[in-house]
Parts: C-alpha cells; sequence; structure tokens
C-alpha cells in the first residue's frame, strides 16, 4: 500500500533507468501492457546507467555491406564503395561468445542472443534508432572494421537513451527518479512487487510482472572487493555510480539462483589519469574518452619495463575487456602502451584523443626516463622483442595478420612490429572497471531462476544484471543482449508470441 492507503498495480514494473530498462518498457507497451512503470534510481539528470559513458557499438550478424547500407541509410556511395565488410554469421557470434567465455556461457542464452540479434537491430532502427558506422581501420583506402561490430547510434550512448526515453513517455510510461527499489515483494516461487525508497521515505508498488534491469554491482567498492580479484576495490569505474547491486542482491536474498562468472568483470584499459567514476564522452559518441584499445598494435611493458601478456592475441574487441584486469594485477596497477611512429600511424582514431596523457621521446632511454621505469630493463625488453619479430608474413592492422614472435615469453600472436623507428610513444594505462558478470540466472526467456532451478513467478531480469558472461566478452554484446531480451521477457509476460520486427 502506498502512503495514501490505495494499492498500486502496474501490468509491468520495469526497476533502473539504462539502456536495458528503457528497451524493455518500450517493448512492453508494444506487446500490450497498458500500466508500466519504470523506478530509476539515479536523478533525471543523470539517468540513463552506463549507455551515458559509452558509444553502444552493438553486435549483430549480418549479411554483409547492403545490409549495413539500409541501416545506415545516408552513407555516401564512395564511403559504400571503401567499407569491407565479409557476413558475420549467426554460427560466427557464437563461436565468438563461446571461445571468449572459455565455452562457459550457457548455450540456449548464446544461441538466442546470436539468433535473435538481427532482428533486435533491425527493431531498434524501425523504432527510430539513427546508426552510423563504428570504429575502423583504414588500409589501402578500404575501411575494415572489427568483425560483428560495424555500427553505434548517431550521438552514441546518449543519443540513444533520448530517443528511447522520448518514446517511453509518448507510449505513455511512467518514469519515477529519484527512487531506489531497495526489495522485492513475493518469495522464491512467486514475485508481485517491489519495495521503493525515496527522499521521503518508502512505499510498495505491485505489478504482474517485475522485470529487473539495474545494472551490475560495479560500483559497489565492497562488493567488488568481495568478489573481484586483486585491487579491484580502488579501481576506477568507467561508468554509472549507481551500479550498486542492491538490486542483484534483493533477488538472491528472496531465492534466485546465481550465474556468470561472479570474480570476472569487463576491466579494459585506461588512461592512468582518468577519473575515479563516470568517464566523461565526447559529443562525437565514441564513448569514453580515456579508453585506450591500440595496444594489440604496439607492446605494453609495466612499471619494470617488462612485458607480461601477448598483446596481439587477437583483435582489441576480443581481447580489450580482460586486458584491464591483467593491468590492475600489475604493481601500482600500472603499466604502459608503447608504439613507434610506424605503430603509432595506426592508433586508432577515437583511441583517447580527446583526454589524453601521452610521453614521447627520440630514443627509448629518455622515454623510459620521462614515464619513470627502469631505462637498461627497458631497453632490453625492446631489443629482445625487436629480435624475436618473425618476418615470414607483412603487418597488415585490418585482418589477424599472423605477424609473431619466435622465441619469447610472452609471445605476441599478431601485429609484431619493431619498436625501433623514432619518436616512441608510451601512454600510461590502468584497468577501469565497465560492468560485472555475476547476476542472477534467467531463462531465454529472461525469467529469474530460483534455488530450485524453476522459474520465479512474475520476476524477468534484462541487462548486466542477469549473469551471462565468464572471463570475458565479445565488444559490444552487452547492447545486443539487452535488446534481444527486452523482446523476449516482455512477449514472454504479455503472452505473446509474434516478433514487433524481423529484418526488412
Ligand atoms: C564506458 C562503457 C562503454 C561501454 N561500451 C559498450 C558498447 O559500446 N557496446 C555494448 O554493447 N556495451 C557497452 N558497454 C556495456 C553496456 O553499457 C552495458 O552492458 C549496458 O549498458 C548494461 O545495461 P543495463 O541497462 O543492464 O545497466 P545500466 O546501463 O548500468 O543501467 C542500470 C540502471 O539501473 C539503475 N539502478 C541501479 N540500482 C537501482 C535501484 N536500486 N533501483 C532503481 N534503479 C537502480 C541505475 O541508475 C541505472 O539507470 C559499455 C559500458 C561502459 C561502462
Amino acid at each position: 500500500m502506498d502512503s495514501t492507503g490505495g494499492k498500486q498495480k502496474f501490468d509491468i514494473i520495469v526497476v533502473g533507468g539504462g539502456s536495458a530498462a528503457l528497451e524493455t518498457v518500450v517493448a512492453a507497451c508494444q506487446h500490450g501492457a497498458k500500466r508500466v512503470l519504470m523506478i530509476e534510481k539515479a536523478p533525471k539528470l543523470e539517468s540513463g546507467g552506463n549507455a551515458r559513458y559509452s558509444s553502444t557499438g552493438f553486435r549483430f550478424a549480418y549479411s554483409g555491406k547492403e545490409e549495413i547500407k539500409k541501416l545506415v541509410p545516408d552513407m555516401d556511395a564512395v564511403t559504400y564503395d571503401r567499407i569491407s565488410v565479409p557476413a558475420y554469421t549467426v554460427q560466427d557470434f557464437i563461436d565468438d561468445m563461446n571461445r571468449v567465455t572459455e565455452n562457459l556461457i550457457d548455450q540456449d542464452i548464446a544461441r538466442v542472443i546470436a539468433e535473435d540479434s538481427n532482428e533486435a537491430i533491425h527493431w531498434t532502427k524501425k523504432m527510430g534508432i539513427p546508426w552510423k558506422l563504428h570504429m575502423h581501420v583504414v588500409v589501402d583506402n578500404k575501411i575494415h572494421f572489427e568483425p560483428g561490430v560495424i555500427i553505434h547510434p548517431v550521438g552514441g550512448g546518449l543519443g540513444q537513451l533520448k530517443i528511447w526515453r522520448e518514446l517511453a513517455t509518448t507510449l505513455g510510461v511512467e518514469i519515477r527518479y529519484d527512487s531506489a527499489v531497495t526489495g522485492l515483494i513475493g518469495n522464491a516461487a512467486k514475485v508481485e512487487g517491489v519495495k521503493v525508497t525515496t527522499a521521503d521515505g518508502s512505499y510498495d508498488a505491485y505489478a504482474d510482472a517485475v522485470i529487473l534491469c539495474a545494472g551490475g554491482f560495479q560500483a559497489n567498492q565492497e562488493m567488488r572487493a568481495r568478489y573481484l580479484d586483486g585491487n579491484t576495490d580502488i579501481m576506477k569505474v568507467r561508468g554509472t555510480r549507481h551500479d550498486t547491486g542492491e538490486v542483484l542482491r534483493a533477488a538472491l536474498d528472496l531465492g534466485a539462483r546465481s550465474s556468470g562468472h561472479w570474480r570476472g568483470a569487463h576491466q579494459a584499459p585506461l588512461d592512468a589519469g582518468s577519473p575515479r567514476f563516470e568517464v566523461p564522452v565526447g559529443n562525437d559518441g565514441m564513448g569514453s574518452w580515456t579508453k585506450r584499445y591500440s595496444y594489440p598494435l604496439g607492446i605494453t611493458v609495466d612499471k619494470f619495463g617488462q612485458r607480461f601478456f601477448d598483446e596481439g592475441e587477437a583483435q582489441f574487441s576480443f581481447t580489450y575487456a580482460k586486458t584491464g584486469a591483467k593491468i590492475l594485477e600489475q604493481a601500482g596497477g600500472l603499466a604502459f602502451q608503447i608504439f613507434d611512429r610506424t605503430t603509432s600511424a595506426h592508433i586508432h582514431k577515437h583511441d583517447s584523443h580527446h583526454l589524453e596523457t601521452m610521453f614521447e621521446a627520440d630514443t627509448l632511454p629518455e622515454l623510459a626516463k620521462k614515464i619513470g621505469i627502469n631505462a637498461d630493463v627497458f631497453v632490453r625488453t625492446v631489443e629482445e622483442f625487436n629480435a624475436a619479430v618473425s618476418d615470414d608474413r607483412p603487418f597488415d592492422p585490418s585482418i589477424s595478420d599472423g605477424r609473431h614472435t619466435v622465441g619469447i615469453h610472452p609471445a605476441k600472436t599478431n601485429w609484431a612490429n619493431r619498436v625501433e623507428t623514432p619518436p616512441y610513444r608510451a601512454y600510461p594505462v590502468t584497468g577501469g572497471i565497465a560492468f560485472t558478470f555475476g547476476g542472477v540466472e534467467v531463462t531465454t526467456e529472461g525469467q529469474v531462476v530460483n534455488i530450485s532451478g524453476n522459474p520465479m513467478q512474475g520476476l524477468y531480469a534484462v541487462g548486466d544484471i542477469a549473469g551471462i558472461f565468464y572471463h570475458n566478452y565479445p565488444s559490444c554484446s552487452g547492447q545486443t543482449r539487452n535488446a534481444v531480451f527486452a523482446l523476449r521477457t516482455t512477449r514472454h509476460a504479455l503472452g505473446r508470441n509474434t516478433a514487433v520486427a524481423r529484418a526488412s
């Protein structure tokens, strides 16, 4: 009962205010819900979750450049001719999820994310989200992309959040800001509502279905220390400060079963000078200003001047989410990405060009001095690396080129270029957390599963609060999962079996 004594009853209550929540309320309305309430802990001006700090690139299965042209209709003819877009199949997507999660991802969940990804992107387009081409490299005048990741919304995450919010309002969704869900009403078999706390007090609200979209626990220092490895309690949080895990905890306390990698999280390399929370984004929609994703082209050394991982294991979109954790394991949670003139030329255009810390020198000892590391060790590391580079294959940043090292540890598997042409550059980096992988277990329809293995009636979860990933994640599949499960959960909750959008 609320403070006036009247029971607040809705068809659907969605908890959260990020991209998962907004897509879910819109999908719920499309699937026939009449009374939809969205409860967001953040104040209106800070609302939107992690997407506020992201370009929100979207991974999906596509057939080739003609399909991309449909999604980016204002692409000019010259650009269309220059883009190289081999098909990315459902099986490619499933294989990528299996490889990076070390085959721990639930196979049914992986299958529906990949199979529905194409429907989901076309749904967003139909809903009015405008798309543009994503991060790329240019080689021989051709534009190449990471496999599966070709587009992001115009205006990035902020751009899409604005459109979803306007849609939600037009469709009659009631949005309550500054309202934290602090408990669930029900038991491990059935959930009937939520407990809400505001500055003025607390009240209960009831619904036929409660859909949890309250994100991970990455902004909760105590939970990071409890569940994640290393000095993660003092690490930088790239996204929203509002994802503090209490809704996840409430679901577990009620009897939800946990899933996903509880010691794992998306932790990526960031400029060491990044703010502690909420790294700002640029107007170009390209996400956080301090990300540093060009490391596969150079080498990375710790503060003792030594390499510590295979920088060229795969394209950055398959390794960046675990590379931040490797950096945090090093002394001081600090490392330096090193490039020479040749590799500097290929640093991603969008890689930290707004707020970067960069040191440059004409000799390696000078560079070592500037960044405060032991020059003898650093020079020896570079000399050993240079001597190990095999010239069997040419350097090609547009593909996994197989240009590798021989006889050193750690090896470099691709893009092994000698660090030999001045000026040399060093970028100090640390690891920044984007979101946690531990969450509640869900079915392929987004129903939360209880400790006995049965769906909890009336309770669903969409987004980072559902534990799906292990070890690592293929870049940009968070947004895919949000849209796919926004559609699947609301279809299920409202008893609809029809799709609201199919690829045209
Ligand atoms: C910097 C950065 C870049 C990223 N780039 C990409 C990318 O390009 N592509 C991609 O796919 N993914 C990307 N991600 C990951 C992606 O943003 C997330 O996976 C996705 O935003 C998760 O959506 P969500 O709605 O589940 O959670 P969030 O966006 O985190 O939203 C959670 C919401 O719940 C609210 N909330 C929290 N607690 C409560 C409570 N108690 N009561 C009510 N509301 C509550 C929060 O205020 C917030 O609005 C990036 C993440 C970051 C941080």
